[in-house]
This record gives C-alpha cells, sequence and structure tokens, in this order.
C-alpha cells in the first residue's frame, strides 16, 4: 500500500499521538498508540481477524511504554493533529 492510500484510510501508526474517546470516560485524553501485542490481540490476528486493536500509553507517565489501555478499539481513537 502506497503511503498516500495509508493516509486516506487514516491508519494509525506506531507511535502516533491519538486521543482516546472510548467508553472509559475517566481516560479520555491523549496517549501514544500502538498495535496491540497482547495475548488474546495475537489469538485473533491468527484467525484471521481483520479488527485491529490497540494499546495506548500514556507519553507523560514515568513508564510511557506501559500501556495504560489494551484491546483499544480504531473508532475509539482520533489520530491527534499535533504531532506533524
Ligand atoms: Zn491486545
Amino acid at each position: 500500500m502506497s503511503d498516500t492510500l495509508l493516509r486516506a484510510l487514516d491508519l494509525i501508526e506506531p507511535g502516533d499521538l491519538v486521543l482516546y474517546h472510548g467508553s472509559i470516560p475517566s481516560l479520555h485524553g491523549l496517549y501514544l498508540a500502538r498495535p496491540c501485542e497482547c495475548f488474546d490481540c495475537g489469538l485473533a490476528d491468527r484467525l484471521g481477524s481483520t479488527d485491529t486493536r490497540y494499546q495506548l500509553s500514556d507519553p507523560f507517565a514515568e513508564d510511557p511504554d506501559a500501556p495504560t489501555l489494551r484491546r483499544v478499539r480504531r473508532e475509539s481513537i482520533t489520530r491527534s493533529t499535533a504531532n506533524a
């Protein structure tokens, strides 16, 4: 897939800043997104799921690699326009 097409689809790329607006209002805010790599998502991938899930981590936390949220649906996040 070309870069242009990826942008048109508005895919989240690893390390992108995103806004979470999903089902847990107390956690709404800005996060770093990566494809979720937990056991359940790995299993879903092997079973042919195209429902990509993401893990979100707090960029201001002491350990920004520690995910705050896992298995987040694409529709629960929006890529932030803040990371030009
Ligand atoms: Zn997962």
